[in-house]
């Protein structure tokens, strides 16, 4: 049996291409040295997975920065704007990522979108009336021939038109049925460079398959495949679909000439049944998902035999079930790991032998290998916590409702906190300025000892609360000076996480993540927050946030279990922060704030499992953590996005008593629905945006606030800028802030 990639991760074993790009971007390198760290990194990148012995290796999966972004220059889709710079190509490709602002002019970046239900992010094409869509690029060319010329016959991977087309925005009257002609036939020139070229196998990404498709969908892609399929220059190709079952199109995508087609059997849940009822066409390949590119445990074999077993009939390739761009490189980076732990995980490296292992025990059965698979999966040392999962037993339906209701709880807080109307406050952390880092460093590596940490810190907390006392901010926050990435943050206080050294991501460009692992049941080890909030508290009058990221957050940027299903995961974590939750308010602490940043992040592809599979758990987590508080106890909860136009309902019914989020100005559809829906919780559209360093102007800051009047009862309005202050500077965040509060002045006057 055959094995196959989908794509391997590009960011280099350790980071070099993120390394190279920065130096690069800060003028410290040319053009070439860059071009040499990539072209090392693809070559490493082919040979691991040719000596590994895959059969179908891919090219073309490398990226400076997104592929989706390759594929807009590929096809010459560049807005006027970066083309007006006249800059060298691999700028140009530069300024459309990141934005431009030097001698030959300032332009912003192209918006950035996550990549389906991931954290990977890629970048929005954008199509111009006036775009010319034209075949002007080589890479995909260059590529396979540099792989070629490596001795590694690679099939030519490349984002397909339908997806491209669903994903890129339309800026004037032309829509994705306007200019699928000509794009279709820009592709159809690409396939014949490769077939011309040697190029075997094209493999085209369709991920967008797996979402909810209108009967004009189906349309749009069968019009361009149908012409595709009929121009193939001697090539063949691989429709490769991932991240969810393709129920809409199915039937239809059997039925064309595609000579192999990739489904996902992990997160496809109807994948089986689909094949089952519908059948697979025989004299074409079968390539089939079944090793995760998501997570990093190893696979389950006697699981995934069962399922290659029901489709042993067809001409089966065992697959990734999407990119490994999604996992980190290899454990040999890291050298901390104890092993009891290591030997359950297999990043992207790891999943080479597996792909191949499985491949050789669908053909012969090896009941030693078996066994040991079996046994891995088994035995998770420590993993088991019998006390959680009482606790999670004995939820009782009561646990996820807060008393008195809502209405109630707003009269007897106004009195107690009598805070003036259009209350000022942010969203938790200030800058995270260089000896801020450094302390924690230290204290880390063990270079200054508790007390110097402590000691520190209690000073930064003293003038962050003297500095928003002197502002006159509303409602205070200590700063978060002992947080760097609040998931890590609160996972190192938890039991049940792992911690890795160098499993980096790629998160969008350059900029990488290393999510923990869940590895068992969570539960906190003893008060997390509770000193520092206190402090904090202690040394003002105002109110003081206390300040925690909740179980939805926590669990999102994670790498989560798959021996337990996520809601459980999620309940464990909720009840482990709903003890810190009532730690802070037995110390004093009176209004606590739980972020739900990544809220969204995994909301279901397909609109209908939003309620039956997502906020089902996720929304009643969200309220288990604070229903135990008391009436006058106030919650604030914090969405980075305001992305939830769709989801009102679900929002508002966390129940908490003030949400604050990110809502540009030019986004006030997101103020209407809340209206629309009689949304019952405070808000606290975020005023101004903290990704720039741009400081906004009172006029501006006020007017964002009528606009926001217009639409929001004034006693339910509340003023802060739209996500932390971590990466802000000192002198613009408190020039920003100052404004502010004077813009709420005005609006009080
Ligand atoms: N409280 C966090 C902060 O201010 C929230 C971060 C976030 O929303 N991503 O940094
Ligand atoms: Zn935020």
């Amino acid at each position: 049996m055959n094995t196959s990639v989908i794509g391997y991760p590009r960011i280099g074993r350790n980071r070099e291409l993120k390394f190279a790009s920065e130096k690069y971007f800060k003028g410290e390198i040319g053009e070439a040295a860059l071009k040499i760290t990539a072209s090392s990194i693809r070559k490493e990148n082919w040979l691991v997975q040719k000596e590994a012995g895959i059969t179908y290796i891919s090219s073309n999966d490398f990226s400076f920065y997104d592929n989706v972004l390759d594929t807009a220059v590929l096809f010459n889709i560049i807005p006027g704007r970066y083309k007006a710079l006249n800059l060298p190509p691999l700028d140009t490709y530069f300024a459309m990522a990141r934005g431009y602002q030097g001698a030959k002019g300032n332009v912003k970046a192209l918006p950035m979108k996550k990549w389906f239900n991931t954290n990977y992010h890629y970048i929005v094409p954008q199509i111009d009336d006036d775009t010319k869509i034209e075949l002007t690029g080589t890479k995909p060319v260059d590529e396979f021939l540099e792989a070629k010329a490596q001795g590694v016959d690679t099939k030519v991977v490349i984002t397909g038109p339908f997806t491209f087309l669903k994903l890129a925005v339309f800026t004037g009257k032309k829509t994705a049925t306007d200019v699928s002609q000509k794009l279709t036939d820009e592709y159809i020139k690409l396939i014949s460079v490769l077939g011309s070229k040697g190029a075997e196998l094209i493999e085209f990404d369709e991920p967008y398959l797996v979402k909810d498709l209108s009967v004009e969908d189906v349309e749009l892609f069968t019009k361009i495949y149908e012409q595709i399929l009929g121009n193939k220059a001697g090539t063949k190709i691989l429709l490769q679909t991932y991240f969810g079952d393709i129920r809409d199109i199915y039937e239809k995508v059997i039925s064309m000439d595609f000579d192999a087609v990739g489904l996902d059997f992990i997160e496809g849940k109807k994948t089986p049944e689909l094949i089952n009822k519908f059948g697979f066409p025989e004299g074409k390949k079968l390539f089939a998902g079944v090793v995760n590119g998501k997570n990093i445990w190893r696979n389950n074999y006697e699981k995934t035999l069962e399922v290659l077993q029901a489709i042993s009939a067809y001409d089966v390739v065992v697959n990734t079930s999407c990119s490994l761009l999604h996992v980190p490189y290899t454990l040999e980076s890291e050298t901390k790991l104890k092993d009891e732990y290591r030997k359950h995980f297999a990043f992207a490296k790891e999943k080479l032998p597996e792909l191949i292992k499985i491949a050789s025990l669908a053909k012969n059965e090896d009941e030693a290998e078996l066994e040991f698979n079996r046994k891995l999966h088994e035995s998770r040392e420590g993993a088991e916590d019998e006390k959680v999962q009482e606790r999670v037993r004995n939820i009782r339906e009561s646990d996820y409702t807060r008393l008195p209701a809502f209405s109630e709880r707003e009269k007897i807080q106004k009195e107690r906190f009598n805070l003036p109307l259009f209350p000022t406050t942010t969203i938790g952390s200030f800058p995270q300025t260089t000896d801020v880092r450094k302390n924690r460093k230290a204290y880390k590596h063990g270079d200054i000892t508790r007390d110097q940490y402590v000691e520190f810190n209690r000073k930064k907390i003293e003038e962050c609360i003297r500095l928003q006392e002197e502002i006159g901010l509303d409602v205070l926050v200590h700063g978060e000076f002992e947080r760097n990435d609040m998931v890590e943050y609160f996972g190192e206080n938890l039991n049940g996480y792992v911690f890795t050294e160098n499993a980096w991501v790629q998160s969008y460009g350059t900029r990488n993540v290393k999510p923990p692992i869940i590895w068992g049941d969570v539960s906190r080890r003893s008060p997390i927050t509770v000193e520092w909030s206190k402090y904090a508290q202690s040394l003002t009058g105002k109110p003081v946030k206390g300040m925690l990221t909740g179980p939805v957050t926590i669990l999102n940027w994670s790498f989560p279990r798959e021996d337990i299903s996520i809601k459980e995961s999620i309940l464990q974590i909720a009840l482990a922060i709903s003890d810190e939750v009532l730690d802070l308010e037995a110390n004093g602490i009176s209004i606590i704030q739980i972020d739900e940043a990544a809220l969204r992040e995994k909301l279901p592809l397909r609109k209908s499992d939003w309620y039956s599979e997502y906020l089902d758990f996720a929304i009643p987590a969200f309220r288990l953590v604070h229903s135990g508080v008391k009436p006058e106890t106030q919650i604030h909860t914090h969405m980075c996005y305001s992305e939830f136009t769709d989801i009102i309902p679900a929002i508002d019914a966390m129940d908490a008593d003030v949400i604050t989020f990110e809502a540009s100005r030019s986004d006030l559809q997101i103020l209407d629905s809340l209206k629309e829906n009689n949304f019952k919780t405070e808000v606290g559209p975020g005023v101004y945006d903290i990704h720039s360093p741009r400081v906004p102007s009172v006029d501006e800051i006020v007017n964002a606030l009528n606009d926001m009047r217009k639409r929001i009862d004034d006693s339910k309005l509340w003023v802060n800028p739209d996500c932390g202050l971590k990466t802000r500077g000192e002198e613009e965040t408190k020039a920003s802030l100052i404004n502010l509060v004077k813009a709420a002045a005005v609006i009080r006057g």
